[in-house]
């Protein structure tokens, strides 16, 4: 029996030969060179929670570590000044 490892776990692509290849992620910030993350923008931090409220998680929004912080922060300011609800 073949041990999953993280790569396998990972979202595969079918390429036109069909070989199996990692889907490339990246974080949509860096690309976009975006340094602050307003908590009013809510628009684009609705882009990171679920649709229950919670905040998705790196893995599956494909955020780097410094990104994901900034808008872990953003989502609980805008959800304190009740710009995006705790729970649906
Ligand atoms: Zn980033």
């Amino acid at each position: 029996m073949k041990v999953k490892t993280r790569s396998t776990t990972r979202k595969l692509v079918r390429k036109k030969d069909t070989r199996l290849v990692p889907r490339k992620r990246f974080c949509r910030f860096c690309v976009d060179n975006v340094k602050t993350i307003d908590y009013k923008d809510i628009k684009r931090l609705e882009n990171f929670i679920t649709e229950r409220g919670k905040i998705l998680t790196s893995r599956i929004s494909g955020n780097c570590a410094k990104h994901q912080r900034r808008i872990t922060e953003a989502i609980k300011k805008a959800r304190f000044v009740s710009l995006i609800p705790y729970k649906k």
